[in-house]
């Protein structure tokens, strides 16, 4: 069997402390946090002292039937979704975990991925732990049992310093919910306040839907206690925040204000921070929707060319489209995507996306776009080359599959048959990002790892065999 050992999963992060309806209050969060992870979703509760929980494979729409949340009572939940690209898609792995522990049962879920925990767990399966998934995750809360600490946050803090990586996390417990995130802070987290009771999430987009008031982030190396007292920070480390700029990028949402800034702004900036490096002679600026939306926004802005939808998106197709018999095959991006001839035929085209991994789609769409009679296409990304894998929790492929780690800039513009190519520089997306490259997690563009990956995790990569 061929399993994950966790380096790539995207997730997202939900937390309600003593709320009237707390599951259908983590079901809208995770609503509003599902292109965050769509492979799992799962909601843990505390009712009575015990925890109460449900998870499963899928949407979290379809996870959460009325049924399912009739059977999570309670005024405190938790919530997760996730994403991982294995082959075997494991629901042992889907979170929240849960644990009974000397300290009575806990929910842990977790965003992010810790680069040790490999070592930690082979350390505690050697004195006889148990473990029950194979996910980094877990290492935590087997850290967390085994502490000797007097309370709760020094366990949850004793725990913290072992692990290395990228986490944000939440802990449900009898007392209250503990939100953490990594000294680095790679991963975002926000408090906000609904109706008198403090949520956490991933995201603010979530605190829109369930219209609660955003407060501030959790800081990076901080613990905060959601309970009756409201929140209690507790530091565990010194702060080095270096925040991933890849949510900027592609990951967040654009409504969401994710480390101090709102996305879409960040991206419009990128956008014409672009035009500036990259001009062209065109006559639209059109964007592959979504992804490269605010980013052509800014771009048309900056450069004074017309913005126009050349390329509609269908917002049916999940990731699992099952592509139809041998005759009708290899539709590929056309699913997905669709010219508009009327905007785009007879036209000099500036298409803007937020970034090229393997380079296949927008090779697709180049195509698609000579095809529907576009006389001219350049185009332009709003980030530098990828050129590395993440190892703090987004998906993206090995070296090997990324075009750029592979091919120079005229190898790439040759594959994905552009009449030109151009990138953001890193300089330019940090300027626009308004961090210095020493405070901000760059490494799928730079190679620089803002925590320490050992040389054999790089080397695992993706999957282990077992
Ligand atoms: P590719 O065909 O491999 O070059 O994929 C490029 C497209 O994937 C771009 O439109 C990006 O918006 C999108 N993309 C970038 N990173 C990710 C990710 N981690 N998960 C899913 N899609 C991504």
């Amino acid at each position: 069997m061929t399993i994950r050992n966790g380096f790539k999963d995207e997730c997202g992060v939900f937390g309600v402390f003593d709320a009237e309806d707390a599951a259908r209050l983590a079901y809208l969060g995770l609503y509003a946090l599902q292109h965050r992870g769509q492979e799992s979703a799962g909601i843990a509760t505390l009712d009575s002292q015990v925890i109460r929980f449900e998870r499963e494979m899928g949407y979290v729409a379809d996870v959460f039937t009325e049924a399912r949340l009739e059977r999570l009572p309670g005024r405190t939940a938790i919530g997760h979704v996730r994403y991982s690209t294995t082959g075997a898609s494991l629901l042992i792995n889907a979170q929240p975990i849960v644990f009974a522990t000397g300290r009575g049962p806990l929910a842990l879920a977790h965003n992010g991925n810790l680069v040790n925990a490999r070592d930690i767990r082979a350390t505690l399966e050697a004195s006889g732990a148990l473990f029950t998934t194979t996910s980094d995750s877990e290492v935590i809360l087997h850290l967390i049992a085994r502490s000797r600490a007097p309370t709760l946050v020094g366990a949850i803090a004793e725990a913290l310093t072992e692990v290395r990586g990228a986490y944000s996390i939440l802990i449900l417990s009898r007392e209250g919910i503990f939100a953490a995130r990594d000294p680095n802070g790679i991963r975002p987290l926000s408090l906000g306040i609904r109706e008198g009771s403090p949520v956490v999430a991933s995201e603010t987009c979530a605190f829109d839907l369930i219209e609660a008031r955003f407060e501030r982030d959790v800081e990076p190396g901080e613990i905060v206690r959601l309970s009756s007292e409201g929140f209690t920070s507790h530091r565990f480390a010194f702060p080095q925040a270096t925040p991933c700029v890849f949510e900027h990028v592609y990951f967040a949402r654009p409504d969401s204000n994710v480390f101090g800034r709102n996305v879409a702004s960040v991206r419009e900036a990128f956008g014409a921070r672009l035009a500036r490096e990259h001009p062209a002679a065109a006559d639209v600026v059109i964007p592959v929707p979504d992804s490269g939306m605010y980013a052509a926004l800014g771009y048309a802005r900056e450069s004074g060319i017309p913005f126009a939808m050349g390329l509609v998106r269908n917002h049916y197709v999940g990731r699992t489209f099952i592509e139809p018999k041998q005759s009708i095959r290899h539709f590929g991006v056309k699913v997905k995507l669709n010219p508009v001839r009327e905007v785009v035929s007879g036209k000099r085209i500036v298409m803007v996306d937020d970034s090229l991994v393997r380079g296949t789609t927008s090779r697709k769409i180049v195509k698609m776009l000579r095809d529907a009679g576009t006389k001219e296409v350049h185009v332009r990304i709003s980030s530098p080359p990828t050129m590395n894998s993440c190892h703090y929790g987004i998906d993206t492929p090995t070296k090997g599959e990324l075009i750029a780690a592979n091919r120079p800039l005229e190898g790439i513009r040759e594959f994905i048959g552009a009449d030109s190519l151009g990138y953001l520089s890193p300089e330019g997306m940090l300027e626009a990002f308004g961090r210095p490259s020493q405070a901000a997690c760059t490494a799928c563009f730079t190679g620089v790892y803002p925590v320490d990956i050992d040389q054999p995790e790089r080397e695992k990569e993706s999957a282990i065999s077992s």
